[in-house]
């Protein structure tokens, strides 16, 4: 099977069964993958909150809305610059340590000081790409397969709430792995476009 690379070709909407360009073109696909990112909310934009690239709220160094430091916006809505000028990935320990700093700040603000800067700490990032396999950075230090599944599920393990919550993953995991099976299932109908211009999604 042959592969072709389309550029300068934005994808309108996704169905069960066929992906939709721009300039009218579909193509047949019943399997999309999908690696363009997301945007944030359209609400943000209409309800007059400064937007950047993505639909991502703009906030200042305190994670306070310009203008409204009644308003702190975090996580995957949040366009928060780096001190190197870089945009903060859209990933869970982003949204993680700006909860706790946006929590404190409200805390200071109500005590009556001057809310702090957000400082990003990076923990590395993980990703698992199949069974036995993943890729972890850690500082200077990479590595992938076996062992970094292994890490990266005791990881994902360790950050969750709850000794219950724990156990209860881990007893799905195991039967995923064991079984061969997944425990969830998406099933949409399918007339209903599952990505369409302007929702994000
Ligand atoms: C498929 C996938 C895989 C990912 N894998 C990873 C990963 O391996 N590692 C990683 O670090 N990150 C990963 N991410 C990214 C990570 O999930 C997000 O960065 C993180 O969840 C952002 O947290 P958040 O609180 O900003 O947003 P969310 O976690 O999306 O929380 C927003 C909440 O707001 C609620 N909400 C939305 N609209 C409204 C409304 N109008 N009123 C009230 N509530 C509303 C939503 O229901 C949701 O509960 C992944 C994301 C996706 C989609």
């Amino acid at each position: 099977m042959g592969v072709e690379v389309r550029l300068q070709a934005p994808v309108t909407s996704v169905t069960h069964d066929a992906v939709s360009l721009q300039d009218g073109t579909i193509i047949p696909a019943e399997t999309t993958v999908w690696t363009a990112g997301v945007r944030g909310d359209p609400r943000a934009g209409r309800w007059g909150l400064p937007t950047a690239r993505g639909g991502r709220v703009a906030v200042l160094p305190t994670l306070q809305v310009p203008g409204h430091p009644e308003v702190y916006v975090i996580g995957d809505l949040a366009y928060f610059e780096d001190a190197a000028g870089h945009p903060l990935p859209q990933v869970a320990p982003v949204a993680i340590q700006q909860g706790v700093a946006a929590a404190q700040n409200i805390a200071r603000q109500m005590a009556g000081q001057a809310p702090v800067p957000f400082q990003y700490k990076d923990p590395g990032s993980m990703a698992t790409i199949g069974r036995n396999a993943a890729v972890v950075r850690l500082g200077r230090w990479t590595f992938t397969g076996f062992p970094a599944w292994v890490l990266w599920l005791g990881v994902h393990l360790i950050r969750l709430i709850g000794f219950r919550n724990r156990l209860l993953v881990l007893i799905n995991w195991a039967w995923d792995y064991f079984l061969y099976e997944r425990a969830i299932r998406l099933i949409l109908p399918a007339s209903r476009p599952v990505f369409s211009e302007g929702t994000g999604f």
